[in-house]
């Protein structure tokens, strides 16, 4: 097992552990207690959780109108109980009485050109939604700070210049997609932009590594509030995101890749 698949085990395994975690909970969730989960969630999955709640519909981090002005109260209504819950019950019809029912989604993603479109999509559209409502928070935006800021300085030459290429990933990713910001199995960090529910820890990903940070492109993202002007939402976008998230993730990607 590469250095690369057994952090991205460890992810999952994070995500899952999380996701019981918050069930019940509007509010936004402390730093620590991310820590702490991602420290602990490989016991706590195998004590507690049973292989049915594997993947449970999370409850938001938050509440619907946290992230206004930047993202307003109806869309994420919408965007999460319908659209994201959509995935999530379609994923889990496209899963039924097969062998994925009892897999970890990572060993999923992993091998996704070999299963139908509608597990693609849908166990995609599962995961990259509950990722992207963790890295956003109210009262969010600004800048990183410590290690997670001199990586993006030294990758992209200036945080300003890494916001640019995230942007434009966002801006010109064609139809509908995601925009990423990954570490490589070199621990190196790399921007790139993927197709419909695709993410960077499929096998079908132009450019494979770990995700830390996401932007979901789709209009239905963004479309009630900033109809056609998707530049406008991906500007709004750089106020919510929740930089302690993506830290913890940077973090703990760069401990399972032994650089620190
Ligand atoms: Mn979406």
């Amino acid at each position: 097992m590469s250095k690369l698949t057994l952090f991205a085990a460890l992810m999952i395994a994070g995500f899952l552990g999380l996701q019981f975690s918050f069930i019940g909970q509007v509010t936004e969730f402390p730093a620590d207690q991310i820590k702490n989960d991602q420290t602990n969630n490989s016991t706590k999955n195998q004590t507690i959780m049973k292989q049915t709640e594997k993947f449970e519909f999370q409850q938001l981090p938050y509440a619907y109108d946290a992230l206004e002005p930047f993202i307003d109260k109806l869309t994420l209504e919408i965007h999460y109980g319908r659209h994201h819950k959509a995935y999530y019950d379609n994923f889990m019809n496209a899963i039924k009485g097969t062998e994925m029912e009892s897999m970890d989604i990572n060993d999923i993603f992993k091998n996704i050109s070999k299963y139908p479109v509608a597990v693609r999509n849908n166990s995609g559209g599962y995961f990259n939604h509950t990722f992207y409502w963790k890295n956003m928070k109210a009262n969010g935006g600004g800048k990183p700070t410590g290690k997670l800021a001199e990586s993006i300085d030294k990758s992209f030459t200036s945080f300003d210049e890494f916001k640019k290429q995230f942007s434009d990933a966002g801006k010109t990713r064609f139809g509908s997609g995601w925009a990423w910001l990954s570490l490589d199995d070199k621990a190196n960090l790399f921007v790139s932009s993927t197709p419909n529910q695709d993410n960077p820890l499929m096998d079908t990903a132009e450019k494979k590594g770990i995700p830390l940070l996401t932007m979901d492109v789709w209009e239905h993202a963004y479309y009630l509030k900033y109809q056609n002007k998707r530049p406008d939402y991906i500007e709004a976008f750089w106020n919510v995101i929740n930089w302690e998230e993506v830290a913890l993730r940077y973090e703990a990607a760069l401990k399972n890749l032994g650089k620190k």
